[in-house]
Formats: structure tokens, C-alpha cells, sequence
């Protein structure tokens, strides 16, 4: 490179672009109706005119579709990142994932089920016994006891198996809906929802396919949006691209497959206008 020439580097608020306001054009060529030809911008609001364009944008199916079909290509057959070989050492790692990386689960469950190989071996045990077998997970207590009680109720109420039913997995202690969709997705490949954790909830807020805080409400948004067959393999592939790009602090915007068609106010890198409102 000759020198004093140096690439140009994006702004992050897309400026350079002569973004005046909403400019979303989708790969495809695909530009969307403007907010004015839909609403009538005589008689609606600036304010309401953006805040309606910019959610019709942000959840388009065309849209949509494009960051599936993206995320497919960069993301193909990923599963949960939990080592299990059954749907119990599943509904294991999973409540002991709480709080916790993958990682370090992973280095403590080969030895737990190594000591504790059934479920009717984990019901007989207590609490206190495993405590210093998942101390490293964190909040050992209460994982402890949620491990013990989920274990006894599957061999009281439900023959020592995981049921393959949402409202059964969530009445055993320590299972809320997360876990539960972990299970059903993972293991039974049973699309009943979508599994929402710090990764889902980061960069489906920064690509405004939400505008929820709580993992309920996201969830519930996320099942309206992305279509039912693809909800189990979405949440994994957010789940991998939080992990290998959209970090929650400095994603590696530049490096992302997603960047075109991201809004994030956070970005470290843009090529096209930001949204304020795109926020983890
Ligand atoms: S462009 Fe940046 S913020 Fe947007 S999804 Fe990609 S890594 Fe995340």
C-alpha cells in the first residue's frame, strides 16, 4: 500500500453513507415501502412515522429471512455446546449452566456422572453430597437442591424419565422455560419455543427483532417473528454468534456476516445507519 494511504474505515454512525434517516435497502434490492407511503406522513408524527418504519424494517419477513438464511450459512448444524448423551445428563448440564459458561459445565459433568450415573443415583443422594461436585458452576447451593428434587420428582412422578412435554419439564424444580426448550429442542428436536439466554437476548435486541427486556417477552416476540421450523436452530446459531463475534462488548462487527443488515447502536463498525433504539 503506497504510503499515507489508509483504508477507509466505516463510521459508526453510517454517516458517510449520506444516511439522512431510514435507508433500508435489502440485499436483495428489495427496497422496503417508506413509512410516509404507509402511515401518510401529513397526518403522523416524525417521531411515529420512524418508530413505525423502523419496526416494519426490523421485522419484515424479507428481512427475516435474510438473517436466517445468513446465519445458516456461517452457523450450518450447530447444536447446544453442553456434552450429553442423554436427555437427563441434558436437563443436568443445563440447570447447572445457570450463571455459568459451557465450559466450565462441561469440566464438571463427566466427573458427576461418572458418581452419579442414573437418575435414581442422583434422587438417593443429597444435596450436600454433590454440592462440592458442582461448587465451580456457581450458586451450588441451589443447583444442588434443584438437582436432587428434579431428580427425585423424575423418578416419583415420571419413571425416571425427561418428559418430552413443556408443562411437565417445567413442573420439576429448578426448570424454567429456558431449560425446558433446551431439552425439548436438543434432545426431542420439539420446536415448542425459543431458547432465550444472555446471547439470544443481546443480539436480538441489536438486530431489533425485540424490543423486550425480560426473557419471556422476548421469547413470545421471537415466536412471532421467526418462523416455527427454524426456532430451534436460530437460538443456536445467536448462542454461536455471540460467542465468536457479537461479544457483548466490541463485537467484531467488521468480521460479521450480519453487519449490512445491523443496526446495533453498539456497533464497532457500520456500514449502513444506525438505530439509537438497537441497544443490548
Ligand atoms: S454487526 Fe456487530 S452488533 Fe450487529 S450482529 Fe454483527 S457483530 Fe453483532
Amino acid at each position: 500500500m503506497a504510503r499515507g494511504v489508509t483504508p477507509r474505515r466505516p463510521s459508526r454512525s453510517g454517516r458517510h453513507e449520506r444516511a439522512r434517516g431510514l435507508n433500508h435497502t435489502l440485499p436483495s434490492g428489495k427496497r422496503l415501502a417508506s413509512a410516509a407511503k404507509k402511515t401518510g406522513a401529513s397526518k403522523a408524527s416524525p417521531a411515529s412515522v420512524i418508530a413505525k418504519s423502523a419496526s416494519d424494517y426490523s421485522t419484515s419477513p424479507e428481512r427475516v429471512a435474510e438473517i436466517l438464511q445468513r446465519l445458516e450459512a456461517t452457523y450450518p448444524g450447530v447444536t447446544c455446546a453442553l456434552r450429553h448423551k442423554s436427555a437427563w445428563e441434558l436437563l443436568v448440564a443445563t440447570i447447572l449452566s445457570a450463571q455459568c459458561t459451557d465450559v466450565r459445565v462441561n469440566l464438571v459433568t463427566p466427573e458427576l456422572f461418572k458418581k452419579y450415573p442414573t437418575v435414581q443415583d442422583l434422587a438417593a443422594a443429597t444435596p450436600e453430597q454433590i454440592e462440592p461436585d458442582i461448587r465451580s458452576t456457581g450458586f451450588f447451593r441451589n443447583k444442588s437442591k434443584s438437582l436432587v428434587r428434579a431428580a427425585r420428582r423424575l423418578v416419583s412422578d415420571f419413571g425416571g424419565e425427561v418428559p418430552r412435554d413443556m408443562d411437565q419439564l417445567l413442573s420439576l424444580p429448578g426448570v424454567a422455560r429456558k431449560t425446558a426448550n433446551v431439552v425439548l429442542g436438543t434432545w426431542f428436536r420439539q420446536a415448542v419455543g425459543v431458547v432465550v439466554d444472555t446471547h439470544v437476548t443481546r443480539i436480538a435486541r441489536r438486530l431489533e427483532l425485540t424490543r423486550e427486556a425480560s426473557a419471556p417477552k422476548i421469547e413470545q416476540d421471537l415466536m412471532r417473528v421467526i418462523p416455527q421450523r427454524k426456532w430451534i436452530d436460530f437460538a443456536h446459531q445467536l448462542i454461536w454468534h455471540g460467542r465468536a463475534l457479537c461479544y457483548a462488548r466490541k463485537p467484531k462487527c467488521s468480521e460479521c456476516p450480519l453487519e449490512n443488515i445491523c443496526h446495533a447502536a453498539d456497533k464497532t463498525w457500520s456500514t449502513v445507519p444506525i438505530h439509537k433504539s438497537a441497544r443490548p
